[in-house]
């Protein structure tokens, strides 16, 4: 296997247990602060562990992203859509973008060029165990695991909740759920320049529903069928209306195609705050982090937005002080969207409608990565049905005015 040449750390060596960085998790949020640190000449020389209870890069997840700024990611993109469909309320909507691409990253692709990149340096180590549990000591950050125990300075852990998450404020807990599959058709059905962004014109049996197409050829698409809802399906259930899917939309039965590959997930869509310290010494990054936008589940960005900010502080000899990931506006504006989803499921379907109709869709997703000004977010706002937000901002008057 391609990832057999990562040369593992193996657990009965003998390992000094005091490094100057310790990454617990190397998943999105771990790899992306150790790209940095191999860009950083101050920081690519330090003491690195990496613990991960898996460091065999697979590829179950695909990252999609849009960005405005140069990220210098460009080398990790598997493929880019220069257009967008969104379905609603029986109509359809298609925009060809101009101030972005949509771009997608399959995790084990990333995983695997940073961790070959890092591997080249003997000063980091990556080493394969579960993580137990962290504290603080003596201005180290400890990770207890199974192979042993670790501290350094600072710890960036991706792998638990903070010991405050039980107590949090949380007034809607949903979860957006999903589970697609990457197919291969016997004739040439997708258009590999437009992903389906949301088909909400599809049964809405149990929550809002849509689907996603992400076309990597004419014969090759990652298809996933999505919900915003409280409560899990059986697997079967999502398998079912993918079926459903691609029958009704192209027309394609189960001969049609071969599944080549399947992918996954549940992502927390609650309107919490997470704390950004798990204890001295310990940083919480990732979605333990709060980084994931609570109303799309977008966190690729934000992840390499709050990576860049922690290793320039550690260049800078600072403490790392990575602020809200989201504005107290756009915080309210997240609340607002989730009562919504969470009660009204067909005012949100119109909300939708109207959004894509309405409003150019650089502007929307602009919005999304929360880059708009209040000027340009009052103008996507009275495009849309206003009495579902005046009532929601009544029912999370509580949230909203003291600080949400
Ligand atoms: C299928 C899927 C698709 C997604 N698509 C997008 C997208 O298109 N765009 C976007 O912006 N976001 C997307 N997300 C959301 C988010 O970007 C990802 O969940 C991202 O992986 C979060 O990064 P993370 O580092 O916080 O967590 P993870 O990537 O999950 O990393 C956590 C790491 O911790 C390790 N770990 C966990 N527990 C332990 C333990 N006890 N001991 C040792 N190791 C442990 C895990 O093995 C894992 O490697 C998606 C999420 C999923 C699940």
């Amino acid at each position: 296997m391609w990832w057999s040449f990562f040369n593992l750390y193996h657990p009965k060596m003998e390992l000094n247990s005091r490094f100057d960085i310790i990454i617990a998790g190397s998943g999105a949020a771990g790899l992306t602060i150790i790209w940095y640190i191999l860009k950083s000449p101050k920081l690519r020389n330090k003491k690195i562990l990496v613990l991960d209870k898996s460091i065999s890069p697979i590829n179950d997840k695909t990252w999609c992203y849009w960005e405005s700024e140069n990220l210098e990611i460009s080398e990790f993109i598997h493929h880019s859509w220069s257009e967008l469909e969104v379905g609603a309320n029986g109509k359809t909507f298609s925009e060809t973008l101009t101030e972005y691409n949509y771009n997608c990253i399959r995790n084990g692709d990333y995983a695997a060029a940073i961790i070959n990149k890092a591997k080249e340096l003997s000063n980091i180590t990556f080493l394969e165990t579960f993580i137990n549990s962290f504290k603080s000591k003596d201005q180290f950050g400890v990770v207890d695991t199974e192979s042993g125990i670790f501290e350094a300075p600072i710890v960036f852990q991706s792998v638990l909740p903070s010991p405050g998450f039980d107590k949090s404020k949380v007034d809607v807990s949903l979860i957006q759920h999903f589970i697609g599959w990457e197919i291969e058709t016997n004739r040439d059905v997708f258009n590999p320049e437009k992903a389906i962004f949301m088909d909400f014109n599809v049964p809405q049996k149990n929550g809002v529903t849509f689907m996603y197409v992400l076309p990597t050829q004419n014969n090759t698409a990652l298809v996933e069928y999505t919900i915003f809802s409280d409560k899990l399906l059986n697997e079967n259930e999502y398998e079912a209306e993918i079926e459903d899917y691609l029958e009704h939309r192209y027309q394609l039965t189960q001969d049609d195609y071969n599944v080549l590959r399947k992918e996954k997930g549940a992502i927390p869509m609650e309107d919490r705050q997470f704390d950004t310290w798990y204890c001295d010494n310990v940083m919480n990054v990732g979605t333990v982090g709060g980084l994931t936008k609570p109303t799309t589940g977008y966190t690729f960005i934000r992840i390499h937005n709050q990576s860049k900010e922690i290793v320039s502080a550690l260049e800078q000899n600072r403490k790392p002080s990575v602020s809200q990931s989201s504005t107290y506006r756009f915080r309210v504006y997240d609340m607002m969207l989730l009562n919504i989803l969470n009660t009204d499921h067909e005012i949100s379907l119109t909300i939708f409608h109207d959004l894509f109709k309405k409003n150019r869709f650089d502007r929307i997703l602009r919005f999304l990565e929360e880059k708009t000004s209040i000027f340009q977010e009052l103008s996507i706002f009275s495009t849309l049905p206003y009495i579902p937000f005046f009532k929601s901002i009544y029912k999370m008057k509580h949230r909203i005015f003291t600080g949400a």
